[in-house]
């Protein structure tokens, strides 16, 4: 079977990270017999030092005839400076609008063996954490009508949460399909007891839910799963929220695992093309230097085997190998401790991946 990727490697860290990305897709190709065809486009600041704005439509088109996306990072100092509508990031969203993705998938869960960078007490972290944050991603107040005006106390400003029963209906059924892959249990997350947006999305989520009776599904509002993230990050599977709240937990749970180079992420739409991203940034601090984590790009590249190609067994194979490598003590510098007794570079890390992947059966 053949396979398009788009690469979108973008600034800073980006290039090392995807180039890693992709050499583990070779090997897991070769292993499994698919030919993975690499188109490269700009975007972000490289794009706008060679084009002169962040999102190329060369790069749309040719992402919106891939059949996936993997991402590295955009932006970085040098670009900083620039006014909003040339920002490196326009190209992020720009490229989520072109696509039509309108859920995030974050997964975040507790590497065993690196327990230590875990900012939890040690007897939460004991009993471990594997949960799938699902956002909307087109909806709710960051898209809703905004403004200023006259108050009775003068200027004031407002910002909009509004959901249509089919937005929510749609990322619910995501919710539902994902726990059906994963432990089958859905916590859904709203602010019903104030919100009118929220009660329609409770109510959508239970009547989306009798289509799939062999999930468990139960509501949480925001404020105490914030707390519950943090209590029992245990008794999470999939958790569906809106763009807001989602926006706000998900860096919640991607922080309590401990480090950022591990956290992958994927965005999806209506078709199977989605977009594949690290959840850090561009690092620019340590761009070029081989000392970029490539995990969370290399995980993501496994997301995209698992939701957009339908190849679970190829992205089984390549987390275990990563968890292998963790298991076995081999760190980059983002995750070492002071026992670590070699600090590997993004090019040995990678090696190290690989290596587990052919040897495995
Ligand atoms: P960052 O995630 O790039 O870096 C934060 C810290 O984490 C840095 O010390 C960095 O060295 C480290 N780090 C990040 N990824 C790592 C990895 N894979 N391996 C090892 N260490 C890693 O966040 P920032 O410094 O706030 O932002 C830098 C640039 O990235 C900014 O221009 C920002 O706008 C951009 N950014 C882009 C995205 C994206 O493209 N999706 C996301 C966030 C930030």
């Amino acid at each position: 079977m053949t396979y398009r990727i788009a690469l979108v490697k973008g600034d800073g860290i980006g290039p090392e990270i995807v180039s890693s990305a992709v050499k583990v897709l070779e090997a897991v190709g070769g292993r499994y017999g698919h030919d993975f065809q690499f188109t490269e486009y700009l975007a972000g600041g490289c794009a706008i030092d060679a084009c002169g704005v962040p999102l190329p439509p060369e790069t749309v088109a040719g992402c919106q005839q891939s059949d996936s996306v993997l991402l590295g990072a955009v932006g970085g100092p040098k670009w900083d400076t620039m006014p909003g509508h040339l920002r490196p990031e326009k190209a992020l969203l720009g490229l989520r609008a072109a696509l039509e993705l309108y859920t995030n998938l974050r997964p975040a869960r507790i590497f065993p063996a690196l327990k230590g960078a875990c900012a939890l007490r040690p007897d939460i972290i004991d009993r471990g954490f594997d949960l799938m944050i699902v956002r909307e991603l087109t909806g709710g107040i960051y898209f809703g009508e905004r403004g200023r005006r006259e108050g009775k106390y003068g200027e004031e400003a407002f910002d909009t949460e509004a959901y249509s029963v089919h937005e929510i209906e749609r990322i619910a059924r995501v919710a539902f399909e994902s726990a059906r892959k994963r432990r089958k249990n859905v916590v859904s997350i709203d602010k019903a007891n104030v919100l009118e947006s929220s009660r329609l999305w409770r109510e959508t989520v239970h009547r989306v839910a009798k289509e799939y009776p062999d999930v468990t599904v139960s509501d949480m509002l925001v404020d105490n799963a914030a707390m519950q993230l943090i209590r029992d990050p245990s008794r999470f599977d999939v958790v569906v929220t809106s763009n807001m709240f989602g926006d706000i937990l998900s860096d919640e749970a991607s922080q309590i695992t401990g480090s950022i180079g591990l956290l992958a992420s994927a965005s999806l739409g209506a078709t199977k093309c989605g977009l594949y991203e690290p959840i850090h940034g561009s690092a620019p601090d340590i761009a070029g230097q081989n000392k970029a984590n490539p995990i969370a790009t290399v995980l993501s590249a496994a997301m995209m085997l698992r939701y957009s190609f339908d190849l679970s067994a190829e992205a089984d194979a390549i987390e275990a190998a990563v968890t292998a490598v963790i298991d076995e003590g081999w760190r980059t510098a983002d995750i070492a401790t002071d026992a670590t007794a070699e600090v590997l570079g993004c090019a040995e890390m990678t090696e190290k991946i690989i290596d587990k992947l052919l040897l495995a059966k």
